[in-house]
């Protein structure tokens, strides 16, 4: 199973300290306590987004503080509750304290709320501890110290897109020119050793999740050369693209090459069959006739992409156009998961 992790460093504000003040006014000798309470720090609270999909964001700031609670002040005014920080983490997220290795919690309904550091109380002014026989208190309490924690966020990722090739194909030169993942890349085969997930990030929040599936060999179901661990990676992604490089004569014929990979899922589990299915032409830069996938189109019977990631050329039609089919299959699935309830929304 594929997991997105992120580490977290997690503070809660202060809370603001009481105050000790008299009252003072004009022909009033002796005004009494007025000392105001200081407000609590804010927390830091963790909130399901079903739209989120991924952990990327806390990849790139894992520092979060909430603010502090201002210090009361004199007329027995409070200080103001310190601001909270809302952190929004996609269903399925698991919660763990590093420090006490105690699981905090299991994210999973959207909206769905965890404080994960708490503010910390303000302290009380000393208007608060006037009594009939002590009138004139000089008690005040110092704000809390907020929680400090630090999280490991956990999540279960399910592969939108599984790329799945010979070995050389250019999986992973695609994935590392999509998404911000770097596999690593070399021109032989098995530089794959496990499946690379990148998140391809299109604009306006889009995001999907594409898996580097290591190469597929004949026989890979057999558990000839590095295959049948990874197949299993599959099995839950939502489309199959296959790589082709329809050039490099290693590869073979690009109709045979689609045939032999596609023998090798259906091996592995027919199911696997009944996955929607692109083709993706690699290396189009390289290629002799530059409409090689006009004559291709015609013999594979699937969406057909022509890509060169050296250059570029081709990458952003195909992200968008697997997005595209990726919302298709939300809504279909949407639809006919509970058609019942369909009206009352
Ligand atoms: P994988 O085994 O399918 O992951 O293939 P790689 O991504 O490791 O690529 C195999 C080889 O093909 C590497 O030498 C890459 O530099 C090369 N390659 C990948 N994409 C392109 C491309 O768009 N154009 C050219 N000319 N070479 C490419
Ligand atoms: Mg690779």
């Amino acid at each position: 199973m594929f997991l997105d992790y992120a580490e977290l460093w997690v503070k809660a504000g202060r809370g603001g300290d009481g105050c000790l003040s008299f009252r003072r006014e004009k022909y009033v000798p002796k005004g009494g306590p007025d000392g105001g309470d200081g407000g609590d720090g804010g927390s830091v609270i963790l909130t399901v987004d079903p739209q989120l999909h991924t952990l990327i964001d806390y990849r790139y700031r894992s520092r979060y503080q909430a603010g502090r609670g201002e210090h009361g002040k004199g007329k027995n005014r409070h200080g103001k509750k310190g601001k909270d920080v809302v952190l929004r983490v996609p269903p399925g997220t698991v919660v763990r304290d590093v420090e006490r290795g105690a699981l905090l919690g299991d994210l999973t309904r959207p909206g769905q709320q965890l404080v994960v550091a708490r503010g910390g109380r303000g302290g009380r002014g000393n208007a608060r501890f006037a009594t009939p026989t002590h009138r004139a208190p000089r008690e005040f309490e110092p704000g809390q110290p907020g929680e400090e924690r630090h999280l490991v966020l956990e999540l279960k990722l399910i592969a939108d897109v599984g790329l799945v090739g010979k070995p050389n194909a250019g999986k992973s030169t695609l994935l590392s020119k999509i998404s911000a993942a770097r596999p690593k890349i070399a021109p032989y085969p098995f530089t794959t050793l496990q499946p690379n997930l990148g998140i391809v990030r299109l604009s306006d929040l889009r995001s999907f999740v594409v898996a580097d599936i290591p190469g597929l060999i004949e026989g890979a179901h057999q558990g000839k050369g590095l295959g049948l661990q990874f197949l299993r990676h599959i099995e839950r992604t939502r489309i199959l693209a296959y790589l082709i490089d329809p050039v490099d004569p290693q590869q073979g014929d690009p109709e045979n090459t689609f045939a032999v990979l596609q023998e090798e899922l259906r091996a592995y589990s027919p199911d696997l069959l009944g996955k929607p299915v692109v083709v993706i032409l690699t290396k189009k830069d390289a290629w002799p006739e530059p409409d090689l996938d006009e004559r291709l189109a015609k013999k594979l019977p699937y969406p057909l992409f022509s890509i060169s990631a050296l250059t570029g050329q081709g990458l952003s039609e195909l992200v968008e156009a697997l997005w595209k089919q990726l919302t298709e299959l939300n809504r279909a699935e949407a639809a006919t998961s509970c058609p019942e309830n369909a009206e009352s929304f």
